[in-house]
């Protein structure tokens, strides 16, 4: 099917775009970044949107660097860009750990990784990744600018804090110590498939215990969240398989399954016991 008709606007700022989305946003105005995730549903007409604002001639948005002691994410940033690190250190290789995971190289060529936060699937990979490290993301419309912490922008499935009119412009991850480490882990039925659910571990090793542990899930329930129970689980305890079973089976507990026609909550407590306790061992490797 082809999408039902609508008018297209191609900004080459953001200041245009912003104007743009004030004038067009109460018509079911929407940005155009990727078109992996948006294309798909309006070509079945689920979504039929009146403007569709392009935002890839915003030459502005096309940056990734740090800032401030973070890594600034520009809007139009592709998820290729992160098949190669962005940065030094564990948060670089970590990104090129988990870009592997989303889709196929061809949807990774025009996908964005901000696009993924405001589509906020609660399997998306890079919303996982806001969550784990607590990032944020900066929002701008006509009306001004806010910085939205990660916690703050899922708001259950594909829906997020971002309003109508607002572009997200960046996302920011912080820069993770030199010895941190961190490890991921997801299970999909097939290659390339969303994940069915998805674990991010980090920490770092004090005197050969485990300190400033950070556990979140995603795909298991509606949007991904760090698990406070699993963290205290490897607060101060030695990395090895009683700690890390431990964690994952406190995380199995916590969480409130996400259920449908493939997949009961059972199974999905199990898959989260098995991602967890992987993500922690590739953290320990
Ligand atoms: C076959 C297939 C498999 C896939 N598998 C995965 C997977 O395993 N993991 C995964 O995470 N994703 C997967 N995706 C989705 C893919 O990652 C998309 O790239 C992503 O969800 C959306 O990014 P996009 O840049 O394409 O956004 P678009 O499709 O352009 O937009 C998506 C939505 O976000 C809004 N939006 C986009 N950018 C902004 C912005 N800057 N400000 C405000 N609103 C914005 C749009 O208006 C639209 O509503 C898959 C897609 C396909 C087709």
């Amino acid at each position: 099917m082809k999408p039902a008709a609508f008018r297209y606007h191609a900004p080459k700022t953001v200041d245009e775009a912003i104007a743009i989305l004030a004038e067009v946003a109460a018509d079911d105005g929407r940005v155009l970044a990727g078109g992996q995730s948006l294309v798909p549903t309006m070509a079945f007409r689920l979504a039929k949107p009146g403007h569709l604002v392009d935002i890839n001639g915003v030459a502005a948005l096309k940056r990734v660097g740090i800032e401030d002691g973070k890594l600034v994410i520009g809007a139009c940033v592709r998820h290729a860009a992160f098949h190669q690190p962005v940065c030094e250190g564990p948060l670089g290789k970590l990104l090129t750990d988990v870009v592997k995971h989303i889709a196929h190289y061809p949807i990774r060529n025009r996908g964005t990784f901000c696009g993924s936060l405001a589509h906020a699937d609660p399997s998306s990979e890079w919303c996982l990744v806001l969550t784990a490290l607590d990032g944020e993301v900066l929002a701008k419309s006509a009306r001004g600018e806010r910085v939205i912490a990660a916690r703050d922008f899922f708001k259950g499935i594909m829906s997020t804090a971002l309003r109508d009119d607002e572009l997200l412009v960046e996302a920011r991850l912080p820069i993770l110590a030199a010895d941190t480490r961190c490890g991921f882990n997801e299970f999909s039925r097939r290659a390339g498939d969303y994940a069915l659910a998805a674990a991010l571990a980090c920490f770092r090793i004090e005197n050969g215990k485990i300190v400033e542990p950070r556990l979140a899930l995603g795909g298991a329930e509606v949007n991904p969240r760090r698990i406070p129970e699993a963290e205290k689980a490897l607060i101060g305890a030695a990395p090895g398989d009683q700690a890390f079973r431990a964690a994952a089976h406190a995380a199995a507990a916590a969480i409130d399954p996400m259920v449908d026609i493939t997949t009961d909550a059972e199974f999905r407590r199990d898959l989260v016991l098995a991602v967890t306790r992987r993500a922690l061992e590739r953290a320990a490797a």
